[in-house]
């Protein structure tokens, strides 16, 4: 680490965010950390972005330094919300030491954080504590910890994802944070590799109706070709599609619940996308959706009539999975 040079977040923005029908003004951050220890999910761009090398010591300053700009913005505009993401497990030592989260509890005290967790390193006396520390003395604040679980799948997440997760460990996640008095907000990844359009659709209602009861909030990501990934090399050698915005359109349309959804890269190759000219118009929707929660507004964006939705009918009825030899 070079000392001339300080460290500031890779990202911080403001914005507003509904959560549980409460529309909350926050700031988002994304700091460098120590970085994922699993390593692995092969859409996974993030466990790139961390430190090499540092003593504990070291990556303590570091992270103390980036948490410098998130006061400076927690000041300036006194946010109801603070979203943390740390490419990582907030609760992961090795990623984010307890004196980072320490700092990080009272600079956010009295508001909601939303801190991101690998399932299996959700402990119910951490998350206790934690949740804990954010309350002020008139109880308010509190706690929101999102996990990725991508699908309700097992058999999905380990192929398809290699996230090293199941099914079980992230309910079990679920009843511990919620114990501990937070909320639980759930990830899906709406298509991984090796799936077809149908197949990524249909698993993302299943996925939707298995998690309901052990979610408060869901937050649907469309899977996007980030570099240095295996999904890259697939897309590149044309084995792999980001999901038509008409699929996410429709699972948003027919969902039982509000489901949040950003589509990173949208309407670009990478990103989930349609023909180029009725992109923008659903995207927008989609943002204005993830506010207002107005179901009847995503509806009828379906109703919508582009010639690229023939195709996309086309390919949900006919696209044949990816076949792999079940012998050797
Ligand atoms: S998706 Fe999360 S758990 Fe998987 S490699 Fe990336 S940061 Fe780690
Ligand atoms: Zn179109």
């Amino acid at each position: 680490m070079k000392k001339e040079q300080k460290n500031t977040p890779i990202a911080l923005w403001t914005g507003s965010d509904r959560v549980l029908d409460e529309i909350l003004n926050s700031v988002t951050v994304i700091l460098r950390s120590g970085g994922c220890s699993w390593n692995r999910c092969l859409m996974c761009q993030y466990r790139h972005e961390r430190y090499h090398d540092l003593s504990t010591d070291e990556l303590i300053i570091a992270m103390n330094e980036q948490l410098e700009t998130l006061a400076a913005s927690i000041s300036e505009h006194n946010p109801s919300l603070v979203k943390i993401y740390t490419s990582g497990t907030f609760f992961d030592d090795l990623e984010v030491p307890p004196l980072v989260r320490e700092r990080i509890a009272s600079l956010c005290k009295g508001r909601v954080v939303t801190v991101e967790c690998r399932g299996d390193y959700v402990d119910y006396q951490k998350v206790s504590a934690y949740r804990n520390l954010l309350l002020d003395e008139s109880g308010k604040g509190g706690l929101i910890v999102a996990i990725g679980l991508e699908t309700s799948s097992d058999p999905i997440r380990e192929k398809c994802i290699d996230k090293g997760l199941s099914f079980e460990q992230y309910t079990a996640a679920s009843a511990d944070i919620r114990r501990a008095g937070g909320l639980v907000k759930t990830y899906l990844l709406f298509k991984p590799a090796y799936v077809t359009e149908r197949e990524a659709y249909d698993d993302m209602v299943s996925s939707v109706k298995d998690i309901l009861p052990y979610t408060d909030l869901i937050s649907m990501n469309p899977c996007s070709v980030q570099r240095h990934t295996l999904v890259e090399r697939l897309w590149r050698q044309g084995s792999y599609r980001p999901p038509y915005l008409w699929s996410v359109v429709k699972v948003l349309a027919e969902a039982p619940i509000h489901i949040t959804c950003d589509p990173l890269g949208g309407g670009q190759k990478r990103g989930a996308h349609n023909c180029g000219t009725c992109d923008k118009m659903i995207l927008d929707a989609i943002r204005e959706y993830n506010l207002n929660g107005d179901q009847e507004l995503i509806r009828s964006v379906l109703e919508i009539s582009c010639d690229c939705k023939k195709e996309w009918d086309f390919v949900m009825e006919h696209e044949k999975p990816y076949s792999m030899p079940l012998t050797g």
